[in-house]
């Protein structure tokens, strides 16, 4: 058997940024492509210009760059099928439309905005719902149910139309769902959609059933959102006499509680992006944030993205773009909505983070210390890393976790200086400056060695030493291992700040000790 060639597309329109759901679909797709040895293929549906967004198509690509998802044929790549901007491909579509006129499948509509609007309004007064279809069309303005010579005579005077689809009145669709499986719908609850527009464009349905077959597309894999419209497309493809493609309709991307579609208004009210990159709108100049630019590894966006919908039918959930080409079926893209996690989103890029390795890491920390003004080597950063790398989700917030590597406290922490800086403290840890100062090989194996023996032979306590001796040094009781950070910074430096520290802190009253 021949198998068919697998061409699938992914074809947005450019009406602002690409949604989340938007890349997670064109993913499926790259990887349904690349699973099956097929081609993928950008398509831009840009025939409804009043939605044009300057800016947007831009944005689109750029995302996919950053993901690494790549297209085969498209609006940058070209191809064989091009060109592939619909509105380029504008003077194609007219003829679609009047084949169809021909061949009885649409009609033209003559029916003024206005005129609609009365008849809507007129049903809304009686609760009912107006729907231009197979009963209604009958007695509206349009070429069944005027004469042959009004319609021309109409058409001669330039009376702006519209071209309509003959939805059947009474007829059932049974389609059949890659991913829903059979879906059944019965014309009655159809209206007759416009298909070419009197300015001259065709609408999303037209161009994309035409676009689809002329492109030869084996598989459209959309959004769920677009389910409704798939009784018109197979019409469509039926009355053109093409072979209509496969279909599936992906499930949608749903708020973290789970009731309704993933907007920018959840992302925005729980903190975290729906966009890829980072999106400033041209009118309002309104800035949305975005993966790239909170700190995201395109990767970890990308695993995250896969199992929000698909899954691997076992527990694995780490997964390289090879490692998603190989394993994707759409079999095992699910029904049902996936609710998005944004705790799981940060947990991805944390175990992305902790694989790489110190020295990587190191090198996208180092632009972060620059700006800071910290001069260091390459070699001190590497080091530093290693130490504190699995308490963070982000480069950016390596930071945080590392700035006392960098710099003396400038303050100590007051509730620990409360509990911790007790009445011995200023003594011990004066007497701490001249262990430290003994020791000729300052690592963290003999600084260790030699301050815990100094300690059991006084007699001190340990956690009251350890504790008094990390707020000098960090400034607060947190930080990795205590022997590792002064061996890093240096001995000068360790006892330059226990005697910084112990000039600010003084010596504690002893009635304030307890
Ligand atoms: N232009 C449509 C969109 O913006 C494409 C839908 C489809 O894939 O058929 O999502």
């Amino acid at each position: 058997m021949n198998k068919k060639n697998i061409r699938v597309r992914f074809a947005p329109s450019p009406t602002g940024p690409l949604h989340i759901g938007g890349v997670r679909t064109a993913l499926y797709n790259y990887l349904f492509a690349k699973h099956n040895g097929g081609r993928f293929i950008l398509r831009i549906e840009d025939t409804d210009q009043s939605r044009f967004v300057p800016g947007a198509e831009e944005y689109i690509i750029e995302s996919f760059k950053w993901c690494g998802i790549q297209f085969d044929e498209g609006v940058v790549t070209g191809g064989p099928f091009g060109p592939y901007r619909q509105s380029e491909r504008k003077k194609m579509y007219k003829q679609f439309a009047e084949q169809l006129i021909t061949s009885g499948d649409a009609y033209y509509a003559f029916d003024t905005a206005e005129e609609l609007n009365q008849i809507r309004k007129h049903y809304e007064a009686e609760k009912k719902t107006f729907i231009y279809n197979a009963v209604e069309r009958k007695r509206l303005k349009n070429s069944l149910s005027l004469s042959e010579q009004e319609v021309s005579e109409l058409i001669d005077k330039n009376t702006p139309f519209v071209v309509r689809f003959k939805m059947p009145e009474d007829h059932t669709i049974i389609m059949n769902d890659l991913v829903r499986g059979k879906v059944e719908v019965n014309t009655k609850s159809l209206d007759d959609k416009i298909l070419f527009k009197s300015d001259g464009m065709p609408t999303y349905h037209l161009a994309n059933v035409v676009d689809d077959h002329l492109m030869q597309i084996s598989h459209v894999i959309r959004g769920e959102e677009w389910l409704p419209s798939l009784p018109l497309h197979l019409m469509l493809y039926n009355a053109f006499g093409w072979e209509a493609p496969e279909f599936a309709h992906l499930p949608l991307l749903l708020k973290p509680e789970g009731n309704g579609k993933l907007s920018k208004r959840d992302g925005d009210r729980l903190g975290f992006p729906v966009f890829p990159l980072q999106w400033k709108d041209p009118k309002s100049g309104e800035v949305s944030s975005g993966y790239r630019e909170e700190g995201y590894f395109p990767e970890a966006f990308i695993n995250m993205l896969a199992l929000l919908g698909w899954n691997p039918g076992d527990e694995r959930e780490l997964f390289s773009m090879d490692e998603l080409v190989d394993d994707f079926s759409l079999e095992r893209v699910g029904k049902s909505g996936s609710k998005f996690d944004p705790e799981k989103a940060k947990w991805f890029n944390h175990q992305y983070l902790i694989r790489k390795s110190d020295a990587e890491l190191a090198g996208l920390f180092l632009p972060v210390l620059k700006k800071k003004g910290i001069s260091t080597d390459l070699q001190t950063v590497t080091k530093i890393v290693g130490l504190v790398k699995e308490r963070v989700n982000f480069v950016h917030e390596l930071w945080g976790e590392s700035y006392f590597f960098f710099q003396s406290p400038e303050s100590y922490d007051e509730k620990a200086v409360k509990k911790r800086w007790k009445a011995v403290s200023y003594d011990q840890m004066n007497e701490l400056k001249t262990v430290l100062t003994g020791i000729e090989e300052f690592t963290p194996v003999n600084t260790e060695s030699v301050v815990k023996n100094w300690i059991e032979e006084k007699g001190y306590g340990m956690g009251v030493v350890m504790n008094a001796f990390r707020l000098l040094i960090v400034g607060v009781l947190k930080g990795p291992h205590l022997f590792a950070i002064i061996t890093l910074i240096g001995k000068e430096e360790t006892l330059e700040r226990i005697n910084r520290g112990l000039e600010m802190l003084g010596r504690k009253e002893v009635v304030n000790d307890n």
